[in-house]
């Protein structure tokens, strides 16, 4: 069907009932209708009927959206919101094109194996240049507002040595009894690489050998959510010829919003593709899994002897109070909250506490943090509100742009709570 027309459909099955405003995280922070998904939805129409035109307005109405899906979870009449969101940007990307630094990012950096870690080694060498160090926390802020960064924000400090830097193409576990292959994405990679140390750590320990392809880039999901489709399929296909060379049954995550990429997105980015591209991308799609689903599902870590992780509490009698934020990207996306519960309650030395709203957007929604840093904070202090209220000294979550959102926060807000990759606290 033509594109146009099927966004038109889509979006005119919108029966204006406003249930999507009552659990829109956006919507209650500006009171705007073109916030809500139902003002969103509106204007798609209008746009697919040709009543109105794709300018840069209109554009920036629709990259006010977190792309969170909560709408779409909650509408009576199942308005597919999420994918008519990202069709709609789509749509306006091929009439508008993109900003100029945004296209060259997404066409010539992010895909290439060489140039994102040479700018992020020599980032790392000179960051203490541009930032300050954050004493007792292991981040920076800038010295100077840069375009894009916002002085105040909470920055991780770049590690040394990058995970793929520090590992071989196979990491061969002691007592092999499966093997499977790791997407390691961007941030853990160049940012967070104790999620990627953890989570070798953890599979290998119960006999889960692991293959990291080299070849494997940005999983592309920014430039996705950015309408460039383009950009992302070419992404798309150099992660699946990476992975297609290792006959395993699996491709492990860590990041919540990689796996919904490569799971959910990809799929979607090839749709009007040849039958024998679509079997290919299905076949890459169908062996994603996160890293809880796997261990809770596949290797059955809770029934095993080997232990997952080891007593902390051993000294003290006190518990340490964690609880778990679900991303987006990981409960809707992929169904998955209950897994990452099921390991964090196993923990001796744990006490496990729900947190009000855990399934609600932190307000990250990729490049939405970066365009909308206000509006982003905003919705994040009522999850911060939550997190408070639990008395959790640790929370976990599975998402790394949740963990870089929860840690800014947190450090702006000046509270006692660590931020933790569910592999990290396993491990
Ligand atoms: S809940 Fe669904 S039908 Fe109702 S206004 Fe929102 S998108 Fe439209
Ligand atoms: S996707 Fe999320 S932020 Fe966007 S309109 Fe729907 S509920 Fe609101």
């Amino acid at each position: 069907m033509d594109a146009l027309k099927k966004l038109s459909e889509e979006a005119s099955r919108c029966a204006k009932c406003g249930t999507c405003l009552l659990n829109c995280p956006l919507y209650p922070e500006t009171l705007l209708e073109q916030n809500s998904s139902r003002g969103k939805l509106s204007l798609i129409e209008s746009l697919a009927q040709g009543e109105i035109t794709a300018t840069r307005r209109l554009s920036d109405i629709l990259s006010q959206c977190l792309i969170c899906n909560t709408c779409g979870e909650g509408c009576p009449n199942q308005v597919k919101t999420e994918e008519t969101f990202l069709n709609a940007r789509r749509e306006l990307c091929s009439r508008r094109g993109l900003p100029l630094p945004k296209k060259f990012i997404f066409r010539y950096i992010l895909n290439s194996l060489r140039i994102v870690p040479a700018l992020l080694k020599a980032g790392s060498l000179i960051q203490g240049i541009v930032f300050k160090r954050i004493p007792s926390e292991s981040g920076l802020r800038l010295r100077f507002s840069l375009p894009l960064i916002d002085k105040r924000r909470f920055i991780p400090a770049l590690p040394k040595k990058f995970f793929k830097e520090s590992y071989p193409a196979v990491v061969t576990a002691p007592r092999e009894k499966m093997k499977i292959a790791y997407f390691a994405g961007c941030a853990t990679n160049y940012i967070f690489p104790g999620s990627g140390y953890a989570a070798m750590n953890i599979l290998n320990r119960h006999g889960v050998s692991v293959v990291i392809p080299e070849k494997q880039v940005c999983c592309g999901l920014m430039a996705f959510g950015s309408g460039d489709w383009k950009s992302s399929r070419k992404m798309a296909l150099q992660n699946i010829e990476a992975f297609e060379k290792n006959e395993v049954e699996y491709i492990v995550t860590t990041c919540a919003s990689c796996g919904a990429a490569l799971k959910k997105y990809y799929p979607m980015l090839f749709e009007d593709a040849g039958d024998d591209v679509k079997q290919r991308v299905a076949r890459f799609s169908n062996r994603i899994i996160d890293i809880s689903d796997f261990l809770i599902n596949k290797v059955r870590v809770l029934e095993q002897p080997v232990k997952l992780t080891s007593d902390i509490s051993n000294n003290t009698n006190r518990k340490i109070r964690v609880t778990y934020h679900d991303p987006c990207h990981l409960h809707r996306s992929q169904g998955i909250s209950k897994p990452p519960r099921e390991l964090l309650k196993s923990i001796p030395g744990f006490e496990f506490v729900e947190m009000e709203n855990a399934g609600t957007c932190c307000g990250m929604g990729g490049s939405f943090n970066i365009t909308h840093y206000d509006l982003s904070l905003k919705i994040l202090d009522k999850k911060l509100e939550s997190l408070k209220k639990s008395g959790a000294q640790i929370l976990v979550t599975g998402c790394m742009g949740c963990m870089l959102q929860f840690m800014d926060g947190i450090y702006q807000k000046g509270m006692d709570v660590k931020v933790m990759h569910l592999a990290e606290v396993l491990d």
